[in-house]
């Protein structure tokens, strides 16, 4: 017997029509390339997304065209975002930190047919235009005025001023009703080995994504609530915060390139945000930049935090210092990007801010709708004791079933192998210890990256480590960490080591650190490990000599 409910398929275009009617109003304040603020509402977002699909209807896309995206975070993209995905196309975000060849592969790959670029990125468009012959247009985001100014534009034909061409359509327009499995974006993985592979998500994963990430447990978001995503639009949707704000009627924030501390502390304040979201390598410039012009942020209460592990000297800055809330959370492209997020529970409610802490560097508890299972080897199924640390697989409906134009089965019995190594603990928490390619192998015996890093961190000399192994011929492999000291310090490696002794076992602590000025940063603000290899270890995967002066 079926229900007697009515039945409407999830469509984004849902959130749309809701936020319109509902807070059309509510602002969507944006950073623009020359620095100034644009001011919009939900609104207008709307009536322009409606634009959007209407420009994209005119030149008859079938459903399902895939349309890119090179561009910051913005009111344009997210006009984009909407209009291009409640049509029924799929939204392609690149990230423009990529060397364009690789952006013309995705691009190809994705048979990209119109392109949506940021003025900023007009070189890589001039470098990728004679490789995508099926791309029909190259649209700038700008007036036609800006668009002019650019160089050599008669050399590329197919260039169009966004603002001519979205002007030029009607509002005007019924969302359409879609599959509710209907692909609406993709994402390629930076994919370490081999080439990016593309995540497609579909308006039903969205929709049921957006209602997690909304939870109280999770980013808890509210109409009351001002958001500024630093996560890039490019990376997962900007962890679907587009989506999950819309659907609670919050304003939006949009810092567009700036993301140095001195305009996201502006922007936070002169906005008053109440919640940002980013990877813990911009939150470490951010506290140190308020901590040496002795400022305090007034309106920001929480911190969304992940991509990479959160380290708990950062969890108790911000809580202690200056009474904001991280939360920590886990995810990555394929999960869209939310598993799992370190909220309390309710026998936590009366912990000292140091218990707190040592909860919230935890990667937190899974969210309602994934599920996790931590397995050895063998594939046998490791008790959730804080210690037992194997693959973690998940499954849920917002998680990937397959890569983009691939035929590879990458399921395990319908589980999805993360590729990360964790434990989980009595309360359900999830610990991550490693990307499994990061975990170091010492004499048969797992040590971790993360502890070593964040345990590196709370030296008060160090602004950034990096942990990696290093071949040793007795025991296979060896740690070495990579320091960044912080601004006018000179820390010694010994009084680096000494700070591990008592904390870590003896074979834990770091053989030698390596002192850098900067550490590679991927596109999404990740220390790049691939390359810091390429840096500091020989193509024998010894460390380098020349690094290593007065420790050997
Ligand atoms: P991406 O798909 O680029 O977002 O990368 C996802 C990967 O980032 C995960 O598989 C993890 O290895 C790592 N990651 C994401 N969040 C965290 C976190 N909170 N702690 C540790 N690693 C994380």
């Amino acid at each position: 017997m079926f229900g007697l409910m009515q039945d409407h398929p999830l469509n984004i275009s849902s959130l749309l029509i809701h936020v319109e009617k509902y807070h059309g109003d509510t602002e969507i304040v944006s950073k623009c390339l020359d620095s100034s603020i644009h001011r919009t509402n939900w609104k207008t977002i709307a009536s322009r997304a409606r634009q959007v699909a209407n420009g994209l209807n005119r030149w008859d896309l079938a459903s399902g065209t895939r349309i890119a995206t090179l561009a910051w975070n913005s009111y344009r993209h997210l006009e984009l975002f909407y209009g291009i995905s409640c049509s029924g196309r799929v939204l392609h975000t690149i990230n423009p930190r990529l060397h364009p060849d690789q952006i013309s592969w995705m691009a190809n790959h994705a048979e990209d047919v119109i392109f949506y670029f940021d003025i900023t990125f007009y070189s890589t468009v001039q470098k990728m235009y004679d490789t995508t012959p099926h791309i029909r247009h190259y649209i700038a985001l700008c007036t036609e005025e800006e668009l002019m100014q650019l160089d050599d534009i008669a050399n590329y034909p197919k260039l169009l001023a966004y603002e001519t061409w979205i002007n030029a359509q009607s509002s005007q327009l019924e969302w359409p009703v879609l599959d509710e499995n209907s692909a609406s974006s993709l994402c390629y993985t930076s994919g370490t080995t081999g080439n990016p592979k593309g995540v497609l998500y579909n308006h039903r994963s969205t929709i049921l994504h957006a209602f997690t990430a909304a939870l109280p447990d999770a980013i808890g978001l509210s109409a009351t609530d001002t958001v500024l995503p630093v996560v890039p639009m490019f990376h997962v949707n900007a962890w679907g915060i587009p989506y999950a704000a819309a659907m609670v009627g919050a304003k939006l924030v949009f810092h567009g390139q700036f993301s140095d501390s001195q305009s996201l502390y502006h922007l936070l304040e002169s906005e008053k945000v109440t919640v940002a979201g980013a990877v813990p390598t911009v939150w470490m410039s951010l506290l140190s930049y308020l901590q040496t012009q002795n400022l305090k942020f007034s309106t920001l209460n929480r911190t969304i935090i992940g991509g990479s592990a959160c380290p708990p000297v950062m969890i108790q800055t911000f809580l202690e210092k200056f009474g904001v809330s991280v939360l920590h959370a886990w995810g990555m492209t394929e999960m869209s990007p939310i598993g799992t997020v370190a909220g309390l529970r309710n026998n936590h409610r009366n912990l000292s801010n140091d218990e707190i802490v040592k909860i919230r560097t935890k990667q937190g508890r899974v969210v309602f709708g994934v599920d996790i299972k931590i397995i050895d080897d063998d594939g046998n199924l490791l008790p959730s004791d804080g210690k037992s640390s194997g693959h973690v697989l998940v499954k849920g409906p917002w998680i990937i079933q397959n890569y983009f134009k691939s035929t590879e089965n990458i399921l395990d019995d319908g589980w999805f192998d993360t590729g990360d190594i964790a434990c989980m603990d009595e309360e359900g928490y999830l610990i991550i210890t490693d990307r499994s390619k990061d975990v170091i192998k010492s004499g048969g015996e797992w040590i971790s990256s993360i502890d070593i890093e964040n345990l590196a961190l709370s030296h008060p000399e160090v602004a950034m480590a990096a942990c990696i192994a290093y071949k040793d011929p007795k025991w296979d492999e060896r740690p070495c960490l990579i320091v960044v000291p912080k601004p006018s310090t000179q820390p010694s490696s010994q009084s680096i080591k000494d700070h591990f002794v008592d904390k870590v076992a003896k074979w834990q602590i770091p053989d030698f650190i390596v002192f850098k000025d900067a550490l590679p940063l991927g596109a999404t603000g990740k220390i790049l490990k691939t390359q810091l290899r390429k840096e500091v270890l020989t193509e024998n995967g010894l460390i380098k000599p020349d690094l290593l002066e007065g420790q050997l």
